[in-house]
């Protein structure tokens, strides 16, 4: 682990450091609250921290390490030489998670921060690991893209497997959980690609004019509906459309605006409205999904095609070259288009959908 040190006294702060290093871990050291508040930026595993310091002290630390929404999950223990139960309740209190007071023993550190690691690591996050694991032996963005989903399961089973006799009632219902959402995911996945492949086929083939034709605001409600449901964004959500005869079945008019609605709420903040519109505009129908979070560049939203996925790693991002490879397809094979540009004010993303319609 890496673990933060923050203490004013350089022959403690030195000791633990080495006993720390001895005992495999990363350490950052910090010789007063100012600093210590500073390295714990970097999102130490563990802070270990003195409370009688000069300046800044230990509560004040805690205090200002409450307030850094990224720190605030870091388990926290503090080292005093006070043993007044006051302060310790004073320091539980602030969000402490353990307490030690000097002097401690080198079994009272180890046994302190082993008790952290223990319930820093639920169950969960084991079976992170083995997906992770798994991962580093897929590779190729293509098999990435595909497998993904299937590590959750694989992980899930492998973990039955291996504490099949012990397993707890409550940790099998949580295993259980993980491998029905991996399932889940691959479904979805896997019906994106069957509907991705059908649309490249009527690229070929098309349909005759005037074979589909559905009430378009009909549909975008069936999409905003399901896609905030399972979202759990029904709050964020506002539609307003007027309604319209286009030149698709209502299935597909929904499956499409769906991954757009999807991915809006994929790219903002629970809170953050999205907004669904559909307007008629010059003998064309425009449904609008406008968002408010992060956004795109010109050069990710140029580069939209199937299976692109922008700024891969900084976010997950899992299907959504996919979805808008499929939303481009559906209004394409209909005679129209899909256009994605910022959002309001440079905010988000504006995905609009373009169809004819009479
Ligand atoms: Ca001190």
């Amino acid at each position: 682990m890496n673990i933060l040190i923050v203490e004013d006294e350089l022959a403690i702060r030195q000791t633990l450091q080495d006993l720390l290093e001895l005992n495999g871990h990363t350490v950052l050291a910090a010789a007063d609250g100012r600093e210590g508040v500073k390295l714990a930026a970097r999102r130490p595993d563990l802070i270990l921290c003195d409370i009688g310091m000069p300046g800044m002290d230990g509560y004040e630390v805690i205090g200002a390490i409450q307030h850094l929404p990224q720190c605030r999950d870091i388990p926290f223990i503090f080292l005093t030489a006070r043993a007044d139960r006051d302060d310790q309740r004073r320091g539980m209190s602030l969000g402490a998670d353990d307490y030690l007071t000097k002097p401690f023993s080198e079994r009272d550190i180890l046994d302190a921060i082993a008790a952290r690691v223990r319930r820093l690591r639920p169950l969960r996050e084991r079976v992170q690991e083995m997906v992770e694991q798994k991962h580093r032996q897929i590779g190729a963005d293509w098999s990435h893209e595909l497998l993904t989903p299937l590590n959750g399961v694989f992980g899930g089973l492998q973990l039955l497997e291996a504490e099949a006799d012990t397993i707890a009632p409550d940790q099998l219902k949580e295993v259980l959980a993980l491998i029905r959402a991996g399932a889940e995911r691959q479904e979805r996945l896997s019906r994106k690609l069957i509907r991705f492949f059908e649309l490249e086929r009527r690229k070929i083939t098309p349909h005759p004019n005037g074979t589909y034709r559905c009430e378009a605001d009909a549909a975008v409600a069936t999409a905003a509906e399901r896609t905030a449901q399972c979202a759990g964004r029904e709050a964020d959500l506002v539609v307003q459309c007027e309604a319209a005869i286009v030149p698709l079945s209502e299935a597909y008019l929904a499956d499409a605006v769906g991954e757009l609605i999807e991915n809006a709420f994929h790219f903002s903040a629970p809170g953050q409205p999205v907004a669904v519109s559909g307007r008629r505009v010059d003998g064309t129908y425009r449904i609008e999904v406008t968002d408010e979070g992060a956004g795109m560049t010109a050069e990710e939203r140029a580069g939209v095609a199937a299976f692109t996925q922008f700024g891969r790693g900084t976010r997950d991002q899992q299907g959504l070259g996919l979805g808008l490879a499929i939303a481009r397809s559906t209004a394409g094979n209909a005679g129209g288009k899909l256009i994605l540009e910022p959002g309001p004010n440079g905010r988000g993303i504006k995905a609009v959908i373009e169809l004819p319609s009479g």
